[in-house]
């Protein structure tokens, strides 16, 4: 059974067919491109920064990314312990999958904090965030709020010149992830559907290659198609004709 974690989920909104290749085809995605790897290792730097905001947390990071099950046990466990404040904590309904950044537990009801190095709260992020909203409420737990971590300032040159709490925006989006719940509930299931088939859907390459993320797949995608097809679909936008030279689609 394939499993769909929120950045899954988010490519399969994005693109079913990506989340298809994905799930079934991963080694054929493209290879990092640096600003990539930058970007991912910010991103990890600026959630461990944001683990400060509440100190004395369990970190739970799964020692696999494969062990659902067990990571979600783990995290039972804990909860079942009384007020905590967990790091990495995992759930799991059915074959949704979802790892908190950030969870504190008091009385029984969950305060969740998703962290984003970002400056502003976009609608990927929303949607990454109903969805850990979904499979945590219908894993079981009881949630008060959730709420979007996100920096005020450029991190990579703090130097604890600035106290923790006005390094961070912690925005309540409680009520913008429990509108969602119905589409979620409806998209996640909808993917589920689409993964069990024996071929990708048939989509055709587009705009939508490049929002939100650059598609991880777009050398399997893009490439022997003419430059008169590429050229009409990235209408002279320079940030679409830089990736897809960094991803060697198109010659410099
Ligand atoms: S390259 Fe485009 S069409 Fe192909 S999987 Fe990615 S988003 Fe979908």
């Amino acid at each position: 059974m394939a499993h769909i974690s929120k950045s899954a989920f988010v490519r399969g909104i994005q693109c079913s067919k990506q989340l298809y290749y994905y799930k079934n085809n991963y080694n054929q995605r493209d290879a990092l491109t640096e600003s990539q790897r930058v970007s991912f290792k910010r991103g990890v730097d600026v959630g461990i920064l944001a683990q400060q905001l509440f100190p004395k947390g369990k970190d739970l990071t799964p020692t696999s990314p494969w062990q659902y099950r067990q990571s979600a046990n783990i995290t039972q466990h804990y909860l079942q312990q009384g007020d905590i404040t967990l790091y990495e904590a995992s759930f799991l309904y059915g074959s949704l999958y979802a790892i908190m950044d950030i969870v504190v537990s008091t009385d029984g009801s969950l305060n969740l904090y998703e962290v984003k190095n970002t400056r502003s709260v976009k609608e990927q992020h929303l949607l990454d965030a109903a969805f850990q909203y979904y499979v945590i409420n219908q894993a079981g737990y009881t949630i008060s709020n959730i709420f979007i971590v996100y920096p005020t300032h450029n991190l990579e040159d703090y130097n604890n010149d600035v106290p923790l709490a006005d390094l961070f925006v912690i925005k309540d989006i409680t009520n913008i992830a429990t509108e969602r719940q119905r589409d979620i509930e409806k998209s996640s299931q909808q993917q589920i559907d689409m993964l069990s088939a024996p071929v990708p859907p048939e989509i055709k390459i587009g705009s939508q290659c490049f929002k939100p993320y650059a598609c991880d797949f777009m050398k399997t995608c893009w490439t022997n198609i003419s430059a008169e097809i590429i050229n009409s679909i990235i209408n002279d936008n320079e940030d679409k004709r830089e990736i897809l030279f960094n991803k060697q689609i198109l010659p410099r």
